[in-house]
């Protein structure tokens, strides 16, 4: 070993190794959507760049991704002629993103410094990224195509999640995808990693899978100079002159951050395995500054399915159907169905003071006789198509039979979920609460939640459904059977982790950088505060951020190893 050992710990040394097995200027860690637009842009910008992936395949969640992302004032919208200020977009962001802090008439909008410094490199970048993606031969970028709320196609995109909200000045045009031929939606994430692959190995970026990266190295001077790796075959070190950029996703799947990092319970996400934090470990031991890590991009999905292998390649983005209710174990709404996922999600680990317990940790989306036999394609997940059996479904002739076969499951799951049950009195509950929903179905108007108001809900979620006044809403029938499925806190994967700057470099507590670290994508503590700013949020900021590490790494000197 080469110089006197200071720090060994399972995530990082300061022990260099005599030689090292690999060297380049940029190792990225990962193979996903952040990760190779991190190789792209460092390679194109002159370095030699090794990708190490864990897994024996490249993509990461982009396999099974729509493949949007979110870019403000992008070239397809000034060609179109759609302007997007920069100063409405900020305030758009920093609403959504910090609600009790944002305030129009600071200079930060209510934001830390930071913070704000941020977004402006968002909205800056995000454009920049995809054009110069296009100009090097990685990836074009055109409009993400969608739908209007009344379901009409529109060529500049679906309308914005908050276009509700006033600060969002802008309907149509933040989202954009990979120019593959495609559309929005499954095989778009798939065939944007297709071109991205591509792309790295006629640039001579050398992917490497079955790579699992378990520590970094840094030299006498602090800074991060490269990574050790297990494979089948061993362990290898990789030596990164200019920088080490992790793009390895959040931390799900190491069970003891998930119980420790998150509360309630999150059932699942839609994250790769590989996916355990050693990014916010390896950070952590170098005196990172952490936040959000409480957090995911969240959603939901069925709690039977995924109790045990806490992951699917589904969730429920927009609750489907129009005679449909979710309610809690006391048969009551709780929530507006048809808001966005990241939302939804987020009601299951409100804390109940008089119980104290989390209440909505299993919710039930109770549907009727007609939405199970609706045959028109959707994305209807957790409701089955007709037809295709799934046991998680529980059916019941009438509110009673319903109330019975549901606490029935909840007995066998008892182990798992604390022991809930239904109150005593869900059925009648249920009942009450679907006959006041029938009325607001009628009306259109859904006095208690406004299911239906925001134009962001009705673009998503009304696909097929065509029968009521609001056509988020119709009455159910007035005799069963009636079915249920119970529906659990889950998501992409969590949004927290090490702080970055502007440069995606990641930052100490007094955010000073770490030099030689970068982050970008999901295993960051999320720039955005976890906020869902529209369609596209996530790839968004793995585009930004990895682009941002890139440049930066990619412009440094060569370190001492
Ligand atoms: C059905 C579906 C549709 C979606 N649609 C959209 C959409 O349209 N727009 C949007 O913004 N988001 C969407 N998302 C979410 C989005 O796809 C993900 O948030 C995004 O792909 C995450 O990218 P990432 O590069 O940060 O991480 P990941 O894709 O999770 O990649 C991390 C990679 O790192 C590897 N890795 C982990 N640990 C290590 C290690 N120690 N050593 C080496 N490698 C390691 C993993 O194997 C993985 O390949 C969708 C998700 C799903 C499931």
């Amino acid at each position: 070993m080469k110089g006197t050992l200071t720090h060994m710990s399972k995530t990082t040394s300061s022990s260099l190794p005599e030689s090292w097995d690999l060297e380049t200027d940029v190792v990225v860690v990962g193979s996903g959507f952040a990760a190779f637009v991190a190789a792209a842009v460092a390679r194109a910008r002159g370095s030699e760049v090794i990708m190490l992936e864990a897994d024996d395949e490249v993509g990461g969640m982009m396999r099974i991704s729509s493949g949007e992302y979110w870019v403000p004032n992008n070239p397809k919208m000034r060609e179109a002629g759609i302007p997007d200020p920069k100063a409405d977009c900020l305030k758009l962001m920093a609403r959504l993103s910090y609600p009790t802090h944002y305030n129009p008439s600071s200079p930060t909008l209510g934001l830390s410094e930071r913070a704000y410094q941020l977004f402006e490199t968002y909205y800056d970048t995000a454009t920049v990224a995809v054009e110069e993606l296009a100009v090097i031969g990685a990836m074009g970028s055109v409009f993400s195509d969608g739908v209007t709320p009344d379901a009409v196609f529109n060529p500049t995109g679906h309308i914005e999640y908050h276009s509700e909200l006033e600060e969002n000045k802008v309907e149509y045009g933040r989202a954009m995808m990979a120019e593959t031929g495609g559309i929005h939606g499954p095989g778009q994430g798939q065939s944007t990693i297709d071109l991205l692959f591509a792309h790295s190995q006629r640039a001579g970026i050398d992917v490497r899978t079955g790579h699992r990266v378990e520590q970094a190295y840094v030299n006498a001077g602090r800074e991060v100079v490269g990574v050790l790796a297990a494979t089948a075959t061993g362990s290898v070190t990789v030596a990164a002159r200019r920088g080490v950029i992790f793009a390895s996703g959040g931390f799900f799947h190491d069970e003891a951050m998930r119980l420790q990092l998150l509360r309630g319970t999150v059932w699942g996400v839609t994250a790769p395995k590989a996916n355990t934090g050693v990014f916010l470990k390896i950070a952590q031991s170098l005196g990172a500054m952490t936040e959000n890590t409480d957090s995911l991009w969240w959603g939901q999905m069925a709690v039977e399915e995924v109790r045990d292998v806490h992951r699917s390649d589904n969730m429920a983005f927009w609750l489907w159907g129009d005679s449909m209710v979710l309610v809690n174990r006391h048969g009551h709404r709780v929530v507006n169905e048809k808001a966005h996922y990241n939302e939804r999600g987020r009601i299951h680990s409100v804390f109940d003071a008089t119980t104290k317990s989390y209440e909505n940790n299993i919710l039930f989306q109770v549907y009727d006789d007609a939405l199970a036999h609706n045959d028109e394609m959707g994305v209807k997940y957790p409701v089955p198509y007709p037809g295709q059996p799934w046991d998680l479904v529980v059916s019941g002739n009438t509110w009673d039979e319903l109330a019975d076969a549901i606490d029935e499951r909840l007995a066998k799951l008892a182990a798992d979920t604390g022991g809930v049950r239904l109150a005593p009195d869900f059925a009648s509950n249920l009942s009450d609460t679907v006959r006041r929903f029938n009325g607001f179905a009628e009306t259109g108007v859904d006095e208690d939640f406004g299911r239906g108001t925001a134009p962001g809900e009705r673009g998503y979620s009304v696909l097929g459904l065509t029968r009521g006044v609001n056509r988020t809403m119709y009455p159910f029938a007035d005799s069963g059977p009636y079915h249920a499925v119970l529906l659990g806190a889950a998501g992409f994967d969590t949004n927290g982790g090490p702080s970055i700057n502007p440069d995606a470099q990641v930052i100490d507590w007094d955010c000073e950088p770490i030099p030689g670290l970068y982050g970008a994508g999901n295993c960051v503590g999320a720039p955005g505060h976890g906020a869902y700013w529209s369609g596209g949020a996530t790839l968004g900021n793995a585009l930004v951020w990895a682009y941002r590490a890139a440049v930066h790494a990619s412009g440094q000197t060569a370190k001492e190893l």
